[in-house]
């Protein structure tokens, strides 16, 4: 006898729905992509296959541990709690709130308790150090937007259903299956571009699977897109091809400044620092600016580079300026499902990081700074840490030294279902429920969806006899941080969380609750609890809500329990200005921060063309540069330790072009030392002409085979940790977001 579950994959941000049969075991058998869902209509890629495997792999821990005689050992909860109180709070008393560092992993966003209660647990630290993953991959696009639009969450993405000419920078969708763009079949949606004549542009110093299906592949420089970008904007500005459109006339502040300050950067100017021919460039501009419905998009390779702020800033100026903002088939705003907290005008850089004086940005500080506030000695400095589903040993800069230093830390307390080389430090270990024991909402990535959709996904699989949810994890180590001991009364402080939000909700006038009662609210929502309760909470309060009854056919989350494969709100709409959320209430389309880099950037361009100049034939031995990449089966270091996705391939190489592993002697399938000024690797060799000369790429999230992983699968397959490589020093000076792509290495047969 199996059974039948409906769920959104949360395994990537494209959000598919699964049809799953699960035997009288909970045990999946059987996973199909949902032909129902109204957004992947049936749309499954390896990774969603395997989740069967995700949920049965064995080395998933069910039971906490804690560490004895430097061992980490299974204990019940209550031991575990305990330990996390007398630890923490001795760390708090002796050395103050800002001791204890908080690391969130992207897993957060792909989690309903992440979503919600990961912040109460941030506030009750009361510490400045928290940071996430988000400031190794797009934090300059959350920085861009929050300078451009007023808000670091307003994100436009490309109405790829709808336009006629898709321009990707540093993006792979065919594999990633989407990042910073939502849309379930996205190989399916590029072929239907083309399909209907469009036309997909790609441009990536690697021809990656998009390029190699791509009716264009610029093959640029790692880190050139930024004066790629500049030179579009020049020529579109001396050929007369500015046009953002009657739509965005009245709202845009800035333009002339924009046009500008790029005149000095002409396609014949930036041509040979970008490996392009001016042609190249010019051509990409007028072809922007002569189709009617386009779109430029930029992902990971313009956002974790010297100059990802600026990078990010001027794939969205480009749109401006091409009249693609906010119109249909261009780059639009989502308007998701749940309600979002008022809306202030962005803030930037309100406190700096102890040692580096990062700037904070959306709350956080960069992790790249972590490592010295870990080890240099001083009042504040991070004597604890806590992660929540992170892994950073093998996701941020210097993982070798991040290693060392969490060693040396007081305490280490982990939110994790795994022993990683991240989570071997652990004193205390809590692993969280599986994915078919929680509701599933994707609050993050409704907000960068193609469409606007809204899906729901309860818990498929009940608890064990007296395990916690995610949720009642992150609560009761907020209630320790907050001074109280275990046990903790979940509901008392679920309560507190479910007053704070209703009382937010309720003062917003744009809300469909506003000026309600607040306790007639609390008590509407009755009969749930948790992240479930508040999502209801979010959703009848939201732009499509119920509104607790003053809009009786909206959307509440009884409504989507209803409607197991999902509900369509339609295609994307024009949302400016009120999406606008900017002091001026315009887009700011040259903002001070932003501008002020522009500086570095013309003289970065200046030591390139130097560079160049002294340079010999590209077989010399120059070093290298180093680039990421993704694979269709791995999404960061996840889903290693799953036996069906490998295939027996090894997936962690080190690709170079044919000339470069012949002037260096490297073969293919032996193995090379991989070197940068702060670390070195070895790495199985792949020659490929898909890289361009002078071009190396590893992927990221590899390096599970340190002493204490806990990944038998992950372990065995090895791999190298290509953040070993990559400099803590290196950041986008904007917004402190780590510089991963564009590394000088040198490379020599093992
Ligand atoms: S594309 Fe992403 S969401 Fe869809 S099945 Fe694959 S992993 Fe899951």
């Amino acid at each position: 006898m199996t059974r039948t579950v409906i769920r959104t994959c949360p395994l990537c941000e494209a959000t598919c729905g699964l049809r799953l049969e699960l035997d009288a075991d909970d045990r999946v058998v059987s996973v199909r992509g949902d032909e129902q869902d109204v957004f992947s209509a049936g749309y499954l890629c390896p990774k969603g296959a395997t989740i069967g495997e995700l949920e049965a792999d064995p080395d998933r821990l069910t039971t906490p541990r804690i560490r004895r005689d430097g061992q980490l050992v299974e204990a019940t909860w209550q031991e575990a709690y305990a330990e996390v109180a007398r630890r923490l709070q001795a760390v708090q008393a002796a050395h103050g709130h800002e001791a204890v560092a908080l690391y969130l992993g992207n897993p957060n966003v792909h989690n309903l308790s992440g979503q919600l209660y990961v912040r109460p647990l941030a506030k009750a630290l009361q510490t400045p150090n928290i940071s996430s993953a988000s400031s190794v991959d797009q934090l300059p696009k959350h920085v861009a937007c929050g300078y451009l639009f007023g808000d670091p969450l307003a994100i436009p993405v490309p109405d790829i259903d709808r336009t006629e000419l898709l321009v990707v920078l540093g993006g792979n969708p065919r594999v990633s299956n989407g990042s910073l763009m939502t849309a379930p079949d996205l190989p399916g949606r590029l072929n239907a571009l083309r399909r209907r004549g469009g036309r997909l542009v790609v441009v990536d110093p690697v021809r990656t699977r998009t390029a190699e299906r791509a009716d264009q592949h610029l093959a640029i420089r790692p880190g050139a897109d930024v004066w790629l970008l500049l030179a579009v904007i020049e020529t579109l500005a001396s050929e007369g091809l500015v046009d953002p459109g009657d739509h965005l006339t009245d709202h845009l502040d800035g333009l002339e400044e924009v046009l500008a300050l790029a005149a000095p950067f002409t396609a014949e100017r930036v041509a040979a620092a970008c490996g392009l021919h001016a042609e190249e460039i010019r051509g990409l501009a007028r072809e922007l600016a002569a189709t009617p419905r386009a779109v430029v998009y930029g992902r990971l390779g313009t956002s974790t580079v010297p100059f990802g702020t600026v990078t990010s800033w001027l794939v969205d100026v480009v749109n401006v300026l091409t009249g693609n903002l906010d119109r249909p088939g261009g780059a639009m705003f989502p308007l998701p499902a749940h309600h979002r907290s008022p809306r202030r005008p962005f803030r930037h850089a309100r406190r700096h990081s102890r040692v580096r004086g990062l700037p904070e940005a959306i709350g956080e500080l960069p992790v790249a700074g972590l490592i010295d506030e870990m080890t240099t000695p001083g009042p504040g400095q991070v004597r604890a840490l806590i992660t929540v589903a992170g892994n950073p040993v093998l996701s941020t800069p210097e993982g070798a030294r991040l290693d060392a230093a969490l060693a040396d830390l007081d305490l280490v307390i982990a939110v994790d279902p795994y022993v990683t080389a991240t989570t071997r430090h652990a004193d205390v270990l809590l692993p969280p429920p599986a994915i078919l024991q929680r509701p599933h909402y994707d609050l993050a990535f409704t907000a960068l969806a193609v469409r606007n959709v809204a899906n729901h996904s309860p818990a498929a699989v009940p608890l064990a006899e007296g395990q916690p949810d995610e949720w009642e994890i992150l609560l009761t180590l907020a209630a320790i941080a907050l001074g109280q001991q275990p046990p903790v009364d979940v509901e008392v402080a679920d309560a507190f969380v479910l007053q704070q939000a209703v009382a937010g909700v309720v003062a917003d006038p744009g809300a469909r609750l506003a000026t309600r009662d607040p306790d007639e609210v609390v008590a509407a929502l009755a009969g749930r609890r948790g992240p479930e309760r508040l999502l209801d909470l979010l959703l009848r309060a939201g732009p499509y809500g119920d509104g607790f009854g003053t809009h009786p056919d909206g959307l509440s989350l009884a409504a989507l329990e209803a409607q197991p494969h999902g509900v369509d709100l339609g295609p994307l709409t024009p949302r400016v200005p009120g999406v606008l959320a900017t002091a001026s209430g315009r887009i700011e389309l040259a903002p001070a921060a932003i501008v002020a880099d522009l500086e570095r950037v013309a003289r970065h361009l200046d030591a390139v063309d130097a560079t160049a100049a002294t340079a010999s034939d590209p077989g010399d031995r120059r070093p290298l540069v180093l680039v990421g990449r993704r694979h269709l089966r791995t999404n960061n270091s996840w889903s290693h330790n799953l036996p069906g996705l490998a295939k027996g391939q090894q997936l962690c190489t080190l690709q170079l072009h044919p000339e470069d592993a012949a002037v260096r002697g490297v073969v293919d399938g032996g193995q090379a030392v991989v070197r940068s000024a702060a670390g070195s690797v070895t790495a199985e060799v792949e020659v490929t002409d898909r890289l361009r000369p002078g071009v190396v790429s590893l992927p990221h999230g590899f390096g599970h085979d340190l002493e204490g992983v806990e990944l038998s699968v992950a372990r065995a397959r090895g791999g190298a940790n290509a953040n070993v490589l990559s400099s803590r020093s290196e950041v986008d000076a904007v917004s402190g977001n780590a510089v991963l792509n564009g590394i000088e290495v040198q490379v020599a047969p093992a």
